[in-house]
């Protein structure tokens, strides 16, 4: 591996500690492999990711290395030092209050020499990974380079002419759908329904404007023409995630399902219960095409900066994305949304992995999960990762329904551990401690990092929770308990 280090990245990602180092070399010794690859940019050789660990199996021979990951979409040499900065920003190396407000520092000056060379506000946001309202603060308030999308759709609903509200007022009492109105008219949906109400289009009692078509089911999209994908995919809507309120999914503060519904039918299923009691469709699989542009409408909150799962996106936590009777296109849609918004995470969790391996270019932001209830499941599992190359990779073993042995769990970043809540067919259910202990031990000698969920039945400071590529908190003896020859 012959690649380059730039020394404009060496200089601005923050420095590791002698003792960081010392500590990094040795478990690049002890386990003879790099477990993560490290990433260059599009011209395969120049380091933007991982120049630490470079410089240690250059100087200890023998350490196994993975194939670098390129990125192609890494080109300039203000990308590079962008991509390195966020790169370092997520590692939990780099978690300390100084480093992070160095990184700071770098991005916002970063984002500066981005905007003299006529970047939109948005495209900055996403080279840096930072949220606009962010690229807003550092950079003032005024646009640059035309990017209409920066400006705030109620002013720009307020700039619609008598003329075109009157247009719009006729045009839905002919029946057209507020939503084709609002992206026609780039106006927030909001602006479009007050117009029909003054129009007197809504009622308490009912409302004579055309039920809008939110989601297709599979024969529905697959009829329509491609001209009309087009359409209704191109047509710009303000969508947002959905927050996260119940402990079931602590790790991961928003939820996102353009894509809902699944045909696995595990007897447990939480999903199922809720789509049957509120989904016009049921759990039938379908797609909402306004739902994909929520990554891009929504800002990073600024605690992302503090506390991980706010930046972390449980994707499609309504559906199984990768099941068999998933449309590659469904597929394609939601991961193009994934590679274009570095600034959050994308959790995905499926019962079938196999299809994982055709997937292409993952970034490391998208954190593609399998779920293992039960050992007929964990062969399939450890085959389908061996070929995923990239991203970060976990396992929810939720709910642990048998002990479990795996032979290559260190194929994984991330274990997350729980038993079963209440479901409408199913009792709620906690794993005996014996079958945790042991599959404990099995993710920590495979070096994985652990996260237990409420319902695991570990309370207290026995529910471990930490996330990929941040290094767990060292748990310490306190002084005033060492004695005898624990005082050495
Ligand atoms: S795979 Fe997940 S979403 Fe699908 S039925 Fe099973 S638990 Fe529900």
């Amino acid at each position: 591996m012959n690649l380059i280090q730039s020394s404009k990245i060496l200089e601005a990602v923050p420095k590791l500690s002698a003792e960081e180092l010392e500590s990094l070399e040795e478990s690049l010794i002890s386990t003879k492999r790099m477990r993560d690859p490290i990433h260059v940019a599009a011209d395969g050789r120049t380091i933007i990711d991982g120049n630490n660990r470079y410089a240690i199996v250059k100087k200890r021979k023998g350490i196994e290395c993975p194939e670098p990951v390129v990125h192609e979409e890494v080109q300039t040499e203000l990308e590079m030092l962008a991509f390195a900065l966020d790169s370092a920003f997520s590692s939990g190396r780099m978690a300390t209050k100084e480093r992070k407000e160095q990184i700071r520092k770098s991005k916002i000056a970063l984002a500066k020499e981005f905007e003299g060379q006529d970047k939109t506000k948005t495209q900055i946001s996403r080279l840096l990974g930072v949220s606009r309202q962010s690229i807003g603060k550092w950079l003032g308030p005024a646009d640059n380079g035309g990017d209409r999308s920066d400006e705030d759709p109620i002013k720009k609903a307020k700039k619609l002419s008598d003329g075109q509200k009157n247009d719009i007022s006729v045009r839905l009492k002919a029946g057209e759908t507020r939503n084709d109105l609002a992206g026609e008219f780039q106006a927030p949906r909001s602006y479009i329904d007050s117009i029909a109400r003054e129009a007197g289009l809504t009622g308490e009692h009912g409302s004579n404007i055309r039920a809008e078509k939110t989601w297709y089911l599979l024969d529905e999209w697959k009829e329509l023409p491609d001209e009309e994908h087009v359409k209704i995919l191109n047509k710009s809507v303000k969508s947002v995630f959905n927050k996260q309120d119940t402990e079931n999914i602590e790790w991961a503060q928003w939820s996102w399902n353009p894509v809902t519904g699944c045909r696995h039918d595990c007897p447990y299923c939480y999903a199922r219960d809720i789509a049957n009691r509120f989904y016009e469709q049921k759990f039938e699989p379908a797609l909402y095409p306004a739902r994909l542009w929520a990554p891009q409408k929504m800002p990073v909150p600024a605690k992302a900066s503090e506390d991980i799962s706010y930046k972390n996106v449980f994707t499609c936590s309504m559906a199984d994305l990768f099941g068999r009777w998933v449309p590659h296109e469904w597929i394609d849609l939601v991961m193009d949304e994934v590679r274009a918004n570095r600034q959050w995470n994308f959790l995905f969790l499926t019962k079938f992995p196999q299809r994982f391996s055709e997937l292409e270019n993952l970034p490391r932001n998208a954190w593609m999960g399998t779920t293992i209830d039960c050992q007929a499941r964990v062969d399939n599992a450890e085959k389908a990762f061996a070929k995923v190359e990239h991203g970060t990779k976990w396992i929810s073993v939720e709910p642990l329904l048998t002990p479990l042995k795996f032979k290559r769990l260190d194929l994984f970043d991330w274990v997350v551990i729980g038993g079963a809540s209440k479901s409408s067919k199913t009792p709620a259910w906690t794993p005996p401690i014996d079958w945790i202990v042991d599959l404990h031990k099995q993710v920590r000698d495979a070096g994985c990092r652990i996260f237990y969920k409420t319902n695991s039945g570990l309370d207290g400071d026995l529910r471990i929770r930490e996330f990929p590529w941040v290094r767990p908190d060292e748990k310490k003896l306190p002084k005033e308990l060492k004695y005898l020859d624990m005082k050495k």
